[in-house]
């Protein structure tokens, strides 16, 4: 276990700096959804979850609900990229996946799973995940979604050579799970809110329960250089939810709500329509900050747990933690006058290649490009 842990931060510093700088702002600088990237979990040798009837796999279902998805989104935004991870049955390697978004340069990442439980439970629903720590018991890093993430990210034991590429990396340990939280810092927010969209959309059924939006280290998302979300769209272990999924039009209509989730968030991501975030009151209205007034500094981290300002990742910097809803954004070389603060963002961009410039006021925070 020890081994491990030495070795992860060089597979955590790697994967920083592999990391291209995503957002790219149009020519009248707001940010425009562009491209988004489809993913149909599993495919090929590995199949994903199997209904216990042996009859129906996951890779199917997943493949079929991204590609009704992808053309739902081309025919309605015909000016966005649509580009899927695989359009056929075959394996693709999750570092592959992320990889193909973050070079496509890719504004969203859509993964999309069935879940699946051991005999002798009934579960079903949908549920819809962004990176992160779900919760944290004592040393039990996270708890309530482990076994779902552990068997997701459990495929790439399934890769050829895995032990190199993933560089110690073992699914089955809650230990090699530390690093995950501390990224997509800049993506985080916006991933929540499209969760929130996707869970909203999908409400409207044919699969109805609700198993909520939480954070959660899936690999494939951690990789990814954008907004990211990986949806369990039901349990093929449940004969309703897989009654539902056997059925064409029902896989119709659940694409039908991803494509309104995804026209929602688009239209708030491109500033062209208002629109307020689910069940969220006050996510951006009622924000505290430690520091009242006007300041400049560098957002290094948006999470959804409290950290300790001493905290190793803040490398000794003096940081400032703002609650803006369900997040807490910690901000470093922090100063009253902004070419003071932008010069201390070009030496810690080095450092945390993720981060970005902002003004906060009145614990408001403004991303100054
Ligand atoms: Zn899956």
């Amino acid at each position: 276990m020890k081994r491990r842990l030495a070795i992860l931060p060089a597979v955590f510093t790697a994967a920083l700096l592999a990391i291209p700088m995503p957002m790219r702002a149009a020519d009248d600088g707001k940010l425009k959804l562009r491209t988004v990237v489809i993913d149909p979990g599993h495919g090929g040798h590995d199949p994903g979850c199997i209904s216990r009837d042996r009859k129906t796999s996951e890779k199917s279902l997943t493949l079929d609900i991204s590609q009704r998805l992808a053309r739902k989104i081309a025919t309605a935004w015909p000016d966005v990229k649509v580009i899927m991870t695989r359009s056929d049955d075959r394996y693709i390697e999750l570092e592959q996946r992320a990889m193909t978004a973050n070079n496509a340069g890719a504004d969203l990442f859509i993964s999309i799973h069935i879940n699946s439980v051991e005999r002798g439970t009934t579960a079903s629903g949908y549920s819809v995940h962004c990176l992160g720590q779900s919760a944290r018991k004592g040393n039990d890093l996270f708890s309530k979604n482990l076994d779902l993430v552990k068997r997701e990210n459990s495929v790439i034991l399934l890769e050829d050579d895995y032990k190199t590429k993933y560089q110690g990396f073992d699914p089955s340990d809650p230990q090699s799970y530390i690093f995950f939280s501390l990224m997509q810092n800049a993506h985080l927010e916006h991933s929540l809110l499209f969760a929130e969209d996707v869970a909203q959309a999908m409400g409207k059924g044919p699969i109805k329960k609700s198993r909520g939006v939480s954070q959660d280290p899936f690999w494939v998302l951690w990789r990814t250089a954008m907004p990211s979300v990986l949806i369990e769209v039901g349990f093929i272990t449940n004969p309703d939810d897989l009654a539902v999924l056997r059925s064409p039009e029902s896989r119709d209509r659940i694409a039908d709500n991803l494509l309104k989730a995804f026209s929602t968030f688009k239209m708030r991501y491109d500033g062209t329509m208002r629109v307020e975030t689910p069940d969220e009151p006050g996510w951006e209205s009622e924000t505290k900050a430690d520091t009242a007034g006007v300041f400049y500094g560098t957002q290094v981290l948006a999470t959804g747990r409290k950290m300790s300002l001493d905290d190793p990742f803040f490398q000794g910097n003096q940081a400032v933690s703002v609650e803006s809803g369900r997040l807490i954004k910690y901000i470093v070389g922090t100063s009253g006058e902004l070419e003071k603060a932008r010069d201390n963002f070009r030496v810690l961009r080095k450092k945390y290649p993720d981060s970005f410039l902002v003004r906060v006021q009145d614990g408001r925070i403004e991303r100054i490009n």
